[in-house]
């Protein structure tokens, strides 16, 4: 074939019709789903290291489709941001639960904490405070237990923007985390600037813990300056023993990952919910 894969050439690529293609039955895919209310939240716990106590969940989107089979968000997420259906999706994902963490507090869980995702077309979107302001209001969530995770390159997109709605959602009583820190190009002068309450240290630093030399250095980097700054530091994808060792020994804040547990649906992290006790400290 003449002309690489980069060249011009690549525009009479018959593998381009062919994504293309496949794109839009994906799309018309998720536009049915979501119309059929089929994203739903799986929750994954958040552990405070000092304490050893559970401190709250994440809820990740998963899509179930009709033929009982479960889409991870990494196969629908890049479209449904491309097509702007992540903000009817979000929101979806977000009134399941804010609804669900609302029957765990009455079942007596009432300190757990919720954490959303917001990607970067959701941050950018101006109705996105009145869409949070109704859900909260409909589902009677507590402002105060919600953090919402916004990525470091989302974050530093547009600084303007991003402090702005950063300050309307800490007036509103809500928590904010940096998702996937390390991973962008934040300085610390913004950092310093946002009203910013939790930095989650990216996993790809936290995979190679605690032996690999850089990438133990990066993880002290990110704690000590944040203690600096003070806000508090969580890390994801922890593991192993060790590596929670690292952490605790480091004085992170938090640690989420396969070691406590994995993402779930409803019923079994309610279950994870009403048997995790205290962990060893
Ligand atoms: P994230 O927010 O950084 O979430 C962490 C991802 O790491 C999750 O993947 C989780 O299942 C996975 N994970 C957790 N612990 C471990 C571990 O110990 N080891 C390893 N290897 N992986 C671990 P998941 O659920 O596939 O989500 C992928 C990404 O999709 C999320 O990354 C987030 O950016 C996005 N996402 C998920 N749900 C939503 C949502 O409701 N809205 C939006 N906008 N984005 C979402
Ligand atoms: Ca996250
Ligand atoms: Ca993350
Ligand atoms: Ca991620």
């Amino acid at each position: 074939a003449k002309g690489g894969r980069n060249g011009h050439f690549a525009f009479f690529d018959p593998t381009m019709d062919t994504r293309l293609h496949k794109d839009m039955v994906m799309e018309n895919h998720l536009r049915r789903a979501a119309h059929l209310h089929e994203f739903q939240a799986y929750y994954q716990p958040l552990v405070e290291i000092d304490s050893g106590r559970l401190s709250g969940m994440e809820a990740l989107a998963r899509w179930h489709r009709d033929d009982g089979t479960t889409v991870p968000p990494d196969e629908f997420i890049p479209l449904a941001e491309k097509t702007g259906l992540i903000l009817t999706i979000g929101e979806q994902v977000i009134r399941d639960a804010c609804r669900q963490m609302c029957r765990w507090h009455a079942d007596g869980f009432d300190h757990l904490g919720l954490s959303v995702n917001i990607s970067s077309i959701q941050f950018q979107d101006p109705g996105l405070l009145d869409r949070i302001r109704a859900l909260l209001d409909e589902t009677t969530f507590p402002a105060h237990l919600l953090t919402v995770e916004i990525t470091e390159s989302a974050a530093m997109d547009n600084v303007g923007h991003t402090l702005s709605t950063l300050q309307s959602l800490r007036a509103m009583g809500i928590k904010i985390a940096i998702d996937d820190f390390g991973t962008g190009y934040s300085s610390l002068g913004y950092l310093k600037r946002f009203p910013v309450d939790l930095l989650k240290i990216d996993k790809s630093f936290v995979v190679d813990l605690p032996g690999d030399a850089d990438a133990s250095a990066i993880a002290q980097t990110i704690i000590s300056m944040s203690r600096t700054l003070n806000i508090q530091v969580a890390a994801e994808g922890v593991e192993t023993e060790e590596q929670y060792r690292f952490m605790k020994e480091h004085q992170c804040h938090k640690a989420q990952g396969f070691l406590f547990g994995r993402p779930m649906v409803a019923a079994a992290a309610g279950e994870f919910i009403s048997r995790f006790r205290q962990m060893r400290t």
